[in-house]
């Protein structure tokens, strides 16, 4: 079984990876800069060497990679790296090899036959005939957005931040406030490149060797590596029409969005195109780090609000538009907001470009990086929670453990999603009522003082647990073998099943610790 290597099994394998990396040159690289990048994540908890990390020119180089790990007495470990972006070493190969995938920027993913326009960057391909681009698992979606605007063209379901890579939400679900409506990003796509964990190359749909193809989205990188997926695209808005509002009351503001999100066919023109909410807690300005949306002669009148109240929930929506839509799009909000519950005067409104709206957090992101904030702590915790809990949830954990503990830095999200947007025949796992939230908790914390938050987070567990809520966790990071046999439930024997048939010897991505915690 691949993973860590006792001494002398690890001296022999560095001696076949000495051989491995004069065979592929320049590709596999042992110095310390590459170790070093390869090694950490977005989390920073979590620092484990990998013996190598391979830069791919090809598809060929890593099918070659897991093919040769897969001949050897003692195979060793392999993870796709895309941005790196996790939070708990989830894209590292304790002394394997990680695979960078980013290094194939440039390289044009294989389409069968048809024929493409290539945008600037060849490794996004468009077609704008039958509306879908066909993109590298290490492109980021910022890039797959710029490219299919070219063409008028944009994918219609997104995440809140934008560098992340195609392959690594995939292997997640890849959410935001347009899941609601247009579903996760895994079901947005028609079909996956996979080098599979024996390092075969399979093309799959849902039509074509669809075991792997469902398996691979939410798969968390077990069954193989995504080198290119095709998305569904439509025609891109101009405009967005944004919008925020404020509640004291949770059940108001619970019941209000899973209104909202009640509308929610992929044609209803008076659908809103994005929900979401979050906390606003007694701690300074409205705005942070994710976004700053209110107007300046706001602030103090928001302030004295949540002092006053201790906690606030904050109302998200937007509604794209374009020069033909551009005259109804108010009506429509003002109708859709007829009847909301959402303390008087307290609504406010921006009007900007669609590209602004969906890389809104990346000014956020340049400031912290400024500030040295960035390269911090993230103990993140993203989870599922049913809508029949979401009130226990509620009272348990936003006003106990958060108002009590007072550590909260960073945003905390909260926002349904509609069951029905998703597809079970997929790895991802949800909660099983048709509608549930979705709660990130997204902090940064000091280098010294992140042990709070983890026990904040062990305390927000503890009470689902206890209370019996049947949650679970989004980006998940489980430590024992049992709580991954929990967390998939009745998906684990297909999960099992699907790791025998796809990487029998557990070689692809050890940094998720299901197969060995
Ligand atoms: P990595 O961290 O590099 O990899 C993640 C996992 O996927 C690893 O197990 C890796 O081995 C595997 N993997 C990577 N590439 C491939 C591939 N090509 N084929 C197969 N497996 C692969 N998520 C959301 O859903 N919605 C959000 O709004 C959102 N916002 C975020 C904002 C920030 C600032 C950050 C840091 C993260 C956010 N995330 C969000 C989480 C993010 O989607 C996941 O952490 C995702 O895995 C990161 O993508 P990545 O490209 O950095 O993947």
């Amino acid at each position: 079984m691949a993973e860590s290597f006792p001494f002398p099994t690890l001296l022999i394998f560095l001696i076949i990876l000495s051989g491995l990396i004069f065979t592929m040159g320049y590709k596999l690289r042992d110095d310390p800069e590459a170790i070093k990048l390869a090694s950490s994540d977005f989390g920073h908890f979590h620092r484990y060497n990998p013996a190598a990390v391979l830069y791919p020119a090809s598809i060929n180089d890593i099918s070659s990679l897991i093919k040769f790990s897969n001949k050897v007495s003692t195979p060793f470990s392999i993870a796709a790296r895309g941005h790196g972006h996790s939070t708990r070493g989830q894209a590292m190969a304790p002394n394997g090899v990680v695979v960078d995938m980013t290094s194939l920027k440039n390289y044009r993913p294989h389409v069968s036959g048809i024929s493409v326009n290539s945008s600037k960057n060849s490794g996004i391909n468009i077609n704008n005939n039958d509306n879908y681009a066909d993109v590298g698992g290490g492109q980021l979606w910022i890039d797959v957005l710029h490219a299919t605007l070219e063409h008028g063209l944009t994918p219609v379901s997104w995440t809140d931040y934008l560098y992340l890579t195609v392959g690594g939400t995939l292997s997640n679900a890849g959410i935001s406030g347009s899941a609601f409506r247009f579903g996760p990003q895994i079901t947005n796509v028609y079909e996956m490149d996979v080098v599979t964990g024996q390092g075969d190359f399979v093309t799959c749909s849902p039509q074509k060797n669809s075991e792997l193809f469902f398996g691979v989205l939410g798969g968390l990188g077990q069954f193989g590596i995504i080198t290119r997926a095709r998305i569904s695209l439509e025609p891109a808005p101009k405009r967005v029409k944004w919008v925020r509002m404020l509640y004291s009351d949770f059940s108001t503001f619970a019941r209000d969005q899973e209104r909202l999100i009640s509308l929610n066919g992929r044609k209803q023109r008076n659908a809103l195109d994005y929900l979401e909410g979050s906390l606003m807690l007694n701690q300074g300005p409205p705005d942070n780090w994710r976004s700053s949306f209110f107007p300046q002669s706001s602030h103090s009148r928001i302030v004295s609000l949540v002092t006053k109240r201790g906690i606030i929930y904050c109302l998200e929506v937007s509604k794209y538009y374009d020069e033909h839509t551009e005259t109804t799009v108010k009506k429509e909000l003002e109708l859709l907001f007829k009847g909301l519950s959402f303390l008087p005067g307290f609504l406010f409104e921006k009007d900007v470009s669609y590209v602004d709206f969906l890389n809104r957090v990346r000014s956020g992101e340049e400031k912290l990086h400024s500030q040295g904030q960035w390269d911090v702590p993230h103990p993140w915790l993203n989870l599922f929670i049913p809508k029949s809990s979401i009130s226990d949830f509620d009272a348990g954990v936003f006003k106990d453990i958060v108002l009590r503990r007072n550590i909260t830095t960073g945003p905390v999200l909260v926002y349904p999603m509609n069951r029905t947007k998703w597809d079970d025949r997929m790895s991802a796992v949800i909660p099983q009522e048709d509608v549930f939230y979705t709660v990130g908790f997204l902090y940064s914390s000091g280098f010294d003082d992140w042990e709070a938050f983890e026990e904040q987070n062990e305390e927000i567990l503890g009470f689902c647990d206890r209370a019996g809520l049947e949650v679970k966790q989004y980006l998940p990071h489980i430590k024992t073998q049992q709580g991954w046999i929990n967390h998939f439930g009745s998906k684990w024997k297909a999960f099992l099943k699907k790791k025998a048939l796809f990487d029998p010897k557990r070689i692809l991505s050890p940094g998720q610790r299901i197969f060995n915690n």
